[in-house]
């Protein structure tokens, strides 16, 4: 096995770039985007149009998916750029305001599935919409989740049936992120749930499908700038040529197989973004007891405190390290599924833990005047990473499973 922590000079001088943008144009804006509940459109298409002069998803590219995926083609190998490199983004742009982030246009977490899964016919059809960001902004959504199916993907309720040359999707998804806005989501349903994970289709649903509409949007505790959208499919006619994949495709459990994949890629980019909260708490952290604690309060209070900052540290250190490690086997071609769960639980737990440590340490003071309200934001922020692409318990679930294949209990 070949061990390489070194960036190449084209990452470093993103990285730069991207950490100098995060620093003086995005941070300074983050409280308002909060309060706003978005981000100026204006403001999303320089952003889009940057990230495409500089070939590719800046941060919410598409990265790669694991082993498993088809061939890309020289077109899609263009437009990408390597998971690597994607999480180096994901984690600078994160530590200047993540929700941004998730609200930046492209396919987005739709990315992913139609990429693992499309025929080439649907990954042109569907991916080019994103080609020219120069108009009209569009983005993808995924949406999987519903009512009593988020943690359960298998037991999602959504159904389709085959009628003449379309499907027809009757069920509602809910948590859905930009699916509001989005050009089309990636929707999952069931041809029959007792048939399990046999039973799942991936649909390509495009705005303004009949019977396709939007419910409410959610009022979040953090990541109030990203939209997140309940959706109600009503008897919803799709093209048969929307089904992902083909109907070839779903005589095993690849429906299910498709949602997997996704988080396969997506996971190591959620952990990123978490670390980028978790390190902007981290070093919110360390400012504010250089300044008030060094000289005002005694010795061993101040060990205390610097004990309790080097675990910081060193758990969101340990999680870049599993993150960047995941991102590369995908890079690798190799699969990582194990790998991606791993560095989805421990980033978020070591970001939560960060951003928790950093409110206790910097007290009222610290937490709530001028820049500490951006550690209140970070705080209310970090805690979905913990929840969506799989909760924390989720994830050890997925890593129990890898390493005890044999056991049937879980
Ligand atoms: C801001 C936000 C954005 C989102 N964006 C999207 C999106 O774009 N697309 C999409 O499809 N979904 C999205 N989601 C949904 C997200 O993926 C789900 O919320 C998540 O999977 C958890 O599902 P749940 O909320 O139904 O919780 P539940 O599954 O009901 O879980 C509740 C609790 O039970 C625990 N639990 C569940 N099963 C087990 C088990 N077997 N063993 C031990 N503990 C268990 C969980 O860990 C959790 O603590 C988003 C959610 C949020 C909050």
């Amino acid at each position: 096995m070949t061990i390489e922590f070194s960036l190449s000079n084209r990452q470093r001088d993103t990285l730069a770039m991207v950490h100098q943008f995060a620093e003086s144009v995005v941070r300074p804006q983050s409280l308002q985007w909060d309060r706003d509940h978005g981000v100026p459109h204006d403001f999303l298409r320089q952003i889009a149009m940057m990230a495409q002069s500089m070939g590719g998803g800046l941060v919410m590219g598409p990265g790669r998916s694991s082993g498993d995926e088809k061939e890309p083609s020289a077109d899609e190998k263009k437009r990408r750029q390597p998971a690597l490199s994607t999480v180096l983004g994901a984690e600078a742009m994160a530590w200047g305001d993540a929700g941004l982030l998730l609200c930046l246009p492209g396919a987005g977490l739709g990315g992913p599935p139609v990429r693992a899964s499309g025929t080439p016919e649907q990954k042109k059809r569907f991916l080019s919409v994103f080609d020219d960001m120069s108009g009209e902004l569009r983005w993808g959504a995924y949406a999987l989740t519903e009512p009593g199916a988020g943690s359960d993907v298998a037991g999602i309720r959504t159904s389709c049936r085959k009628d003449g040359r379309h499907w027809v999707l009757n069920g509602r998804k809910c948590f859905i992120t930009n699916g509001a806005r989005a050009s089309w989501n990636v929707v999952f349903a069931t041809v029959d749930p007792a048939l399990g994970r046999a039973g799942h289709r991936a649909f390509v649903v495009e705005k303004g499908t009949p019977g396709f509409s939007v419910g409410k949007i959610e009022d979040k505790m953090g990541l109030r700038a990203s939209e997140t959208a309940e959706l109600v499919l009503e008897d919803c006619r799709v093209p048969e040529d929307n089904l992902l994949g083909g109907e070839d495709g779903y005589r095993t459990k690849e429906g299910f197989m498709t949602a997997m994949k996704t988080f396969d890629t997506t996971r190591p980019m959620v952990a990123a973004m978490a670390l980028g909260i978790g390190r902007a708490a981290y070093e919110h952290a360390v400012a504010f007891v250089k300044e008030h604690y060094m000289l005002a309060r005694s010795v061993p209070r101040y060990a205390a405190i610097a004990e309790r900052l080097a675990r910081v540290g060193r758990q969101l250190e340990g999680a870049r390290m599993t993150t960047w490690r995941a991102a590369w086997l995908a890079d690798q071609g190799q699969r990582n599924a194990k790998e991606a769960s791993m560095c989805k639980a421990m980033a978020g737990g070591a970001a939560i833990r960060a951003c928790i440590e950093a409110i206790e340490i910097c007290g009222a003071e610290g937490s709530i005047a001028g820049d500490g309200r951006l550690l209140e934001k970070w705080f209310r922020d970090i805690k979905v990473y913990d929840i969506f692409e799989g909760t924390g318990q989720i994830q050890r679930i997925v890593i129990a499973k890898r390493l005890l294949p044999d056991l049937k209990s879980f």
